[in-house]
């Protein structure tokens, strides 16, 4: 089959004016069974897998050639031309292998940081909700073929392009496809063939997010046969690797070349007409100034850094959808996070069951519908496992004995509740087939189906957060099995009671009818809604969430819980993780009736906000932010997504999470699971920490290189090394030594001190002072030794060999210096640390001894042998510039530990 299959079409009519019977026909499926799995896999095979064709990135040739779109290789291409014309092959030589390399390593470093981003972007692929085989499974997005039977929900991105075969309350946004942002509302009845894609309110687009309600449609488009595809060719969301603080950097790095350029051009001037140099003398030594001055690599380091966090936050379980994200990230001061799933490990288990007539102890081991009941007389519990199994989407299946729940677990557990009770959901639902539901929604916190009822009939079941159930009831079961008018104080201490063990609490009740309403609506429900029970589930904390908690109070970061469950069963698990003041609980309701002042005055002292709603969310960051606090913000359902667009960092939950809010997050959790947030923190603190690293070794090192040029033509002395040394050392230390920053471990301090202030700048004060102590004493160290040599009366030749060692060796010693900014530099496992900068520093070392002793290295750089003791002077010289800096550092951290009263702050270089 090519290009316009078959199946896209309706005989003659397009799916979206053809009934919808008529399009399931058409294209082979079946709304009850879905596909077989042997049809699936042969379609699959015809049709291809349902992906959009990835973006063509540029050309390779293009990519390399880019690299030399950079202003200094101009520079250099200008001098190469200009010995050229002089006739001075070798420099001409030196300076275009220089061009050469410089832009090979930028462009198989880019290469690399690009396939790490790309290789991250794949973990984030959809997932769908299809029927196979009559059962409801999840898949790869990728899997669906045309015929799958595709069941959505609020939040749900749709996967390919739909017919709709069911839809309730069905709304869905379509922004990226026709640009209207308010949700359309979707139906079963076919529209007029010629109609825009707006209006076709029949079909659901690959790429758009159900807004609300809840739906069945049947695949009649995967892949590039969408309207996506079609579109587009291609689905966007192509990251550039590009930060805030990376642009600022890369503006800075282009005004410092402008200026070194312009110094450069007056010195140019200088030297020759003043200082009556040779014009080639002074024209290299100014094109060396200018290579040695000019933070060329910065930016291309940078992003080096940053891939490499991006790596190792994906190595544990946090996924950065956002690259910016990877900076706030590390500045967060307080999590907001949900409970169940993140904090808890949502493995739920019924334990307890409360009627009119009595308590129940369930027995049993996770989702097995089998355990011991402990109570009255169970048979009095028939209508409300009924309940529990029919007002119920998920599903529990068996494998290799071990019962799994497909759907939201707290479901799975009532059926194995059910089952545990004699009730079979399969059974149960073949008696009384769901004609409507009204969905959960976290706003309503209830959740509704409509069934016939077996002998004629109808029956509701409900199940929701007792308060609701319990308001919403007029009647409860009583113990002989009459309905009597609802108790509801005792209901709500009973909630209170089972809540107070940390158990999640819901309210099971059911209404029968006579006839089937019209219209399946909540105010239905009202009428005379009869309480059968409440069950209470146990979902103990993840170990792991209690010691991530206890990280984050020695990290300064606060942790704050936002749930929708009950205020006792928030407080039981908050003092189990170990959230601090876990008895000041404030609820949804207590939010409604503060003013925005009263709430920033207690949000600081409060750490668990229950029975809230998503809307409670946005004004929860709001106030913090008001506060000053830079922060982290979990959401899983359609309607966190504000909030979590409004958080410096917005996490969405990758398991149970909905596309709509992973759109919005910036992070992803691949394990749903709140230690990886923690883990995330620490990574983006060390990214930080190492951004800041690779500018302070950097920025210093080209200074000091430079100021012994600019030293020389501006006093008219000898250079204490040739132009073409300069070269070679910033081809060689720039690009190895630099880079070896990007993969420095976390420091062991990362984790105890404060969070860093929003806003910090980069370049402060701090920093500066460094970069003019670090050049002094380069300039120092290496004019000295320059001296030193030919004072002993070596050659001019050795006495430059020397100066260009002894700077080298100065570059790997500021080197070990960097590397613990916050703690000291003088212990083992501080210079053991990471192998990457072994490797740069034994390179580093080869490429010296090569320059230095390899006669045709020699030849070409000026070079000459230099003794052993000689050699032992220079090392000696490097160990005491690191005393100095060293001491220097340890000075300023003590200074900054009384003045911050014992906090291990961060003084920074
Ligand atoms: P959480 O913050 O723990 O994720 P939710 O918003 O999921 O809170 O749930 C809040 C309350 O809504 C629960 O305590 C429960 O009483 C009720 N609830 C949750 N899920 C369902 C559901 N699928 N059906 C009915 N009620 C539910
Ligand atoms: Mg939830």
């Amino acid at each position: 089959m090519t290009g316009q299959s078959l199946e896209q079409t309706v005989g003659a009519a397009a799916h979206h004016a053809a009934p919808a019977s008529e399009s399931l026909a058409a294209l082979k499926g079946d709304a009850v069974l879905g596909l077989t799995d042997e049809e699936a896999a042969l379609r699959l095979e015809k049709y291809g897998p349902n992906r959009l064709p990835a973006p063509k990135g540029r050309h390779p040739v293009l990519r390399f050639l880019s690299h030399f779109h950079n202003v200094l290789i101009y520079v250099l291409i200008g001098a190469g031309l200009v010995t050229a014309l002089l006739q001075h092959w070798i420099d001409t030589a030196v300076i275009l292998a220089v061009v050469i390399v410089n832009a090979l390593i930028g462009y198989i470093q880019e290469g690399r940081a690009e396939q790490a981003m790309a290789a991250i972007r794949n973990m984030l692929s959809p997932h769908a909700s299809v029927l196979r085989g009559g059962h409801r499974l999840t898949v790869e997005g990728e899997a669906l073929v045309p015929g799958d039977i595709v069941l959505l929900e609020a939040g749900d991105k749709v996967p390919a392009d739909l017919r709709v075969i069911q839809a309730n309350n069905l709304q869905v946004q379509e922004a990226i496809l026709t640009g209207e942002s308010l949700p359309v509302s979707k139906q079963i009845e076919p529209v007029a063939a010629d109609v825009p894609l707006g209006d076709r309110k029949s079909m659901l687009f690959s790429g758009t997010l159900v807004a609300s309600g809840t739906a069945r449609g049947v695949v009649t488009a995967t892949g590039k046969n969408t309207e996506i595809g079609r579109i587009s060719g291609l689905l966007g969301d192509v990251q550039t690797l590009s930060t805030p603080l990376m642009i600022q950097i890369a503006g800075f790095a282009r005004w410092l070349t402008v200026m070194i350029l312009l110094i450069s051009l007056v010195l140019l001037i200088f030297g020759y007409f003043v200082d009556h140099f040779a014009f080639i003398d002074v024209f290299m030594a100014v094109v060396s100034l200018a290579v040695a001055a000019i933070p060329e690599g910065l930016p291309a380091v940078l992003t080096i850094t940053l891939a490499v966090g991006v790596q190792a936050m994906a190595r544990r379980n946090a996924i950065v959808r956002r690259l910016p994200a990877i900076e706030t990230v590390g500045s967060v001061s307080v999590i907001c996070t949900d409970k169940t799933g993140t904090l808890t490990r949502n493995e739920m288990v019924v334990s307890a069951v409360v009627t009119s007539a009595g308590a129940w102890k369930i027995g049993g081991e996770g989702y097995a519908p089998r355990g011991e009941v402990e109570g009255g007389d169970p048979s009095t519990l028939e209508a409300l496992s009924r309940v529990a199994a029919l007002c119920n989407d998920a599903s529990l299946v068996e494998v290799e004995g071990d019962w799994q729940v497909e759907g939201d677990p707290m479901e799975g557990a009532l059926i194995a509740l059910a089952g545990k009770l004699g009730v079979d959901r399969a059974a149960a639902e073949a008696i009384s087939p769901r004609i409507a539901e009204i969905p959960f929604d976290s706003a309503t916190r209830y959740m509704a189906t409509l069934h016939r009822a077996d002998g004629g009939g109808a029956l509701i079941c409900v199940k929701g957060a007792p308060e609701r159930i319990v308001e919403m009831a007029t009647h409860q079961r009583a113990a002989n099995g009459t309905a009597e008018p609802v108790d509801a104080r005792f209901w709500q201490q009973v909630g209170s009671d089972i809540a107070g063990q940390g158990m999640r609490v819901l309210a099971l009740a059911e209404r029968r009818l006579d006839t089937a309403p019209d219209v399946f609506a909540p105010a239905v429900l009202g009428e005379s809604l009869v309480l059968l029970g409440l069950v209470g589930l146990i979902d103990p904390p993840r170990a792991e969430a209690i010691e991530a908690v206890a990280s984050c109070h020695k990290a300064g970061i606060a942790v704050k819980m936002i749930t929708g469950d009950h205020a006792g069963t928030a407080a039981a698990i908050g003092r189990q993780i170990g959230l601090l003041n876990p008895d000041t609980v404030l609820t949804g309701a207590d939010l409604d009736m503060i003013s925005d002042a009263q709430l920033q005055e207690l949000i600081e002292r409060t750490n668990i906000f229950a029975r809230t709603s998503p809307e409670h969310k946005l004004r929860l960051v709001t106030a913090l932010q008001a506060r000053g606090l830079s922060v982290a913000m979990t959401g899983d359902g359609v309607n966190d997504a504000p909030a979590l667009k409004r958080a410096d960092a917005g996490i969405a939950m990758g398991r149970k999470g909905s596309e709509a809010a992973k759109e919005a997050a910036d992070l992803v959790l691949a394990d749903d699971n709140f230690a990886s947030i923690v883990a995330g923190i620490q990574e983006g603190r060390t990214v930080y920490d190492n951004i800041k690293k690779v500018i302070s070794w950097t920025l210093p090192t080209n200074a000091g290189e430079a100021a012994t040029i600019l030293v020389a033509l501006v006093f008219g002395f000898a250079l204490p090394m040739t132009p073409i040394q300069i070269l070679w050392i910033n081809l060689i230390t720039a690009t190895t030594l630099g880079l070896a920053l990007a993969f420095e471990p976390t420091e062991k301090s990362t984790m105890s001190r404060p969070p860093r202030p929003r806003n910090e700048p980069l370049l402060t004060g701090g920093l500066v002072w460094h970069i003019v102590l670090v050049s002094m004493l380069f300039l120092a160290a290496v004019y000295g030794m320059y001296i030193y040599a030919v004072d002993r009366g070596y050659s001019n030749e050795v006495a430059r060999t020397i100066a260009l060692n002894t700077l080298v060796v100065l570059e790997i010693f500021h080197l070990f210096f960097i590397r613990n900014i916050c703690g000291t530099s003088l212990t083992w496992a501080a210079v053991k640390g990471a192998r990457f900068v072994w490797f740069a520093v034994l390179t580093v070392t080869a490429a010296q001894f090569a320059v230095t002793y390899i006669p045709a290295m020699q030849e070409i750089f000026g070079t000459a042998p230099v003794s052993l003791f000689d050699g032992a002077v220079i090392i000696a010289v490097g160990a005491a510039f690191f005393a100095i800096i060293e001491t220097e550092k340890q000075i300023r951290l003590r200074a900054g530990q009384l003045r911050a009263g014992g906090h291990q702050q961060a003084a920074g270089p």
